[in-house]
């Protein structure tokens, strides 16, 4: 181990660079058909936390010139005592898709227990799918076609683009397996040639994975769980991890040990986390193009 520090990926000027490039493609789409298009953001429930995270996306539109919808469906309460909660959803999802100024739809995660997954995903148009849960999109990815890809794995795959770090060839580790994260940016990783281990809940000696990676990527939602100890000396540490710890926002990788040993890494927060908004919009722009061109996205 050296006293050398690892370089800091920064998620805020590439989100910026992103965003003005959505300002430009925006203006661009309005002075040729007219009207903005629009993001809507679907939220059953009252959620604190996501209310945070909702307004971030709304102010994001507004700066970018996208309208920004807010579409609040009320729980009264548990599935007893609101049936028809699933059916309301639906319903308003189906709106949105009927909408030519609708041109990205997003639903806020996690849905109450009374509303099924896989009945919403299934209803949002997947030309509107700008996050990428639908089973099309999804399939299109495992596929290597063009789809919608969930934005916060491709926030991740794009942090390596942006910092000009190369990854045919090279060995990744992805720890977390799930629909919107871990998965997606281990299908990405493959697309561009790296080999890929993709580790989870169960894996057995998560260490003796994590000491290959030459890229690792870490979605896990467990703070820490990842030392310095683990890692490769050199190795490319994406961050993905989300975690409240007391008052802190932590990531999934121990920060203090892992500087001194990584060659970079997405701090946490200011690393993926302002990207992934800025993905999402890039993702609302080329949604709303090929709906207004008539063509797939
Ligand atoms: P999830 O709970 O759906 O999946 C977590 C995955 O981690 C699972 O596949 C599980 O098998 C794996 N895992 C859990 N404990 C493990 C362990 N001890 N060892 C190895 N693997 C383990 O979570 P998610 O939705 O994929 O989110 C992952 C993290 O990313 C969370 O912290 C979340 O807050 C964060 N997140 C960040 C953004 C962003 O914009 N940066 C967006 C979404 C989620």
């Amino acid at each position: 181990m050296t006293d050398a520090q690892a370089r800091l990926l920064l998620g805020a000027p590439v989100a910026a660079e992103i965003r003005a490039s959505v300002r430009d493609d925006i203006a661009a789409f309005v002075a040729r058909r007219g009207y903005a298009p629009t993001l809507a953001i679907v939220l059953v429930g009252r959620d604190a936390p996501s209310a945070v995270y909702l307004r971030q996306i709304l102010k994001a539109c507004e700066m970018a010139g996208i309208g920004g919808r807010l579409v609040e469906i009320e729980s009264g309460g548990t599935s007893r005592t609101d049936p028809d909660l699933e059916a309301r959803v639906t319903a308003a999802i189906e709106a949105l898709n009927d909408d030519p100024f609708v041109a990205g739809i997003i639903v806020q995660m996690p849905l109450p227990p009374s509303v099924r997954l896989r009945t919403i995903i299934d209803t949002i148009d997947p030309a509107k799918d700008i996050d990428g849960i639908h089973p099309l999109n999804a399939g299109l990815l495992r596929l290597g076609y063009e789809g919608f890809l969930p934005a916060t794995a491709h926030a991740a795959i794009e942090m390596l683009h942006r910092y000009d770090v190369p990854i045919a060839g090279r060995e990744a580790v992805v720890v977390g397996r799930s629909n919107v994260v871990g998965m997606p940016a281990a299908f990405m990783l493959v697309r561009e040639h790296a080999t890929v281990t993709v580790c989870h809940s169960k894996t057995v000696d998560l260490a003796a994975h994590v000491r290959r990676a030459e890229i690792l990527v870490v979605a896990a939602g467990r703070p820490g769980l990842i030392t310095g100890s683990m890692l490769r000396p050199g190795a490319v540490v994406v961050d993905v991890g989300i975690n409240v710890v007391g008052d802190a926002i932590v990531g999934d990788v121990d920060m203090d040990s892992a500087r001194s040993v990584a060659g970079a890494i997405t701090p946490v927060p200011g690393g993926v986390g302002p990207v992934t908004n800025a993905i999402l919009l890039t993702h609302l722009v080329r949604a709303a193009v090929a709906q207004a061109d008539g063509a797939p996205a």
